[in-house]
């Protein structure tokens, strides 16, 4: 299996408060992994030290054999620099619960501006890119509305086709739809499913279980910044081993 994601035994700590104890994780290119579990498990702050918005305490995470954060030199680890940093994360996508598109700027245009601004694509390139990356969310008629004339789906939506538009090789979600209003939330996961099926390799926190039964390829519960168990989805979701687990899949359902 190509991995893309390797993560091993990442801890981080607040002050004497650990937020992930020892935390490892593995995601073959081109599969969806969803990560589930209580508030304040640790599960944004994983996702946070993957991307390098957060620098871990202990462990290492490698995205494309690229050890994040570090540089290996024979046995040295030398920390990356802030350029080197930055270098690193342009290949990995990222969606928050909160939609945080530039609200200057319309939907084209918030979905040009990395793919111009940071990887120098010409204008028009960038544009035509975005407007098929718009029309595969079905938001082709939308490209010059801001984002305070779109709804919340809608916005998700460009915030999707924004992180797309960087041709990331990973795009993690942080809680994509947990901020919208219940009839708007279905619109969001077809467009993650659609995403899904055609290769991407993605790491979606969740409570939409149904998703994560239909789509995931693994699914992993965490608690109190440990993972308690990690899986096929069909067999967490459905036959978890841990009690843990179980009670978690009950309360959310
Ligand atoms: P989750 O996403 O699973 O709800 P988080 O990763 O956001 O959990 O947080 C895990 C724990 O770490 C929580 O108890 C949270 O309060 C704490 N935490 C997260 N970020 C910080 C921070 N910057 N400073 C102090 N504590 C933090
Ligand atoms: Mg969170």
């Amino acid at each position: 299996m190509d991995i893309l994601v390797k993560a091993i035994d990442v801890s981080k700590n607040f002050g004497p408060f650990k937020a992930l104890d020892q935390v490892s994780m593995e995601v073959a290119r081109g599969e969806v992994a969803c990560i589930i579990g209580p508030s304040g498990s640790g599960k944004s702050t994983f996702l946070r030290c993957i991307n390098l918005l957060e620098r871990m305490d202990g462990g290492a995470i490698w995205v494309n054999d690229a050890l994040m954060g570090y540089r290996r030199d024979g046995n040295n680890l030398h920390e990356l620099s802030d350029a080197e940093i930055s270098r690193q994360r342009r290949r990995i996508g990222m969606v928050f619960q909160r939609f945080n598109l530039f609200p200057h700027k319309t939907a084209l245009e918030n979905i040009m501006e990395g793919p111009v601004q940071v990887l120098g694509e010409p204008a028009d390139q960038a544009r035509e890119h975005a407007l098929s990356l718009l029309a595969r969310v079905g938001l082709a008629d939308k490209a010059n509305h801001y984002p305070v004339e779109l709804s919340g789906g809608q916005q998700q939506r460009v915030a999707i086709a924004r992180a797309m538009g960087m041709r990331p090789d990973l795009i993690l979600f942080d809680e994509p739809t947990s901020a919208l209003d219940p009839e708007l939330v279905s619109e969001v996961l077809d467009v993650m499913k659609d995403l899904a099926a055609s290769g991407m390799t993605m790491i979606v926190v969740t409570h939409e279980l149904g998703f994560a039964r239909n789509v995931a390829n693994t699914v992993t519960f965490m608690e109190a910044g440990k993972v308690v168990e990690t899986g096929p989805a069909s067999e967490v979701l459905s036959a978890p081993k841990s009690p843990r687990t179980a009670e978690f899949i009950r309360a959310v359902h």
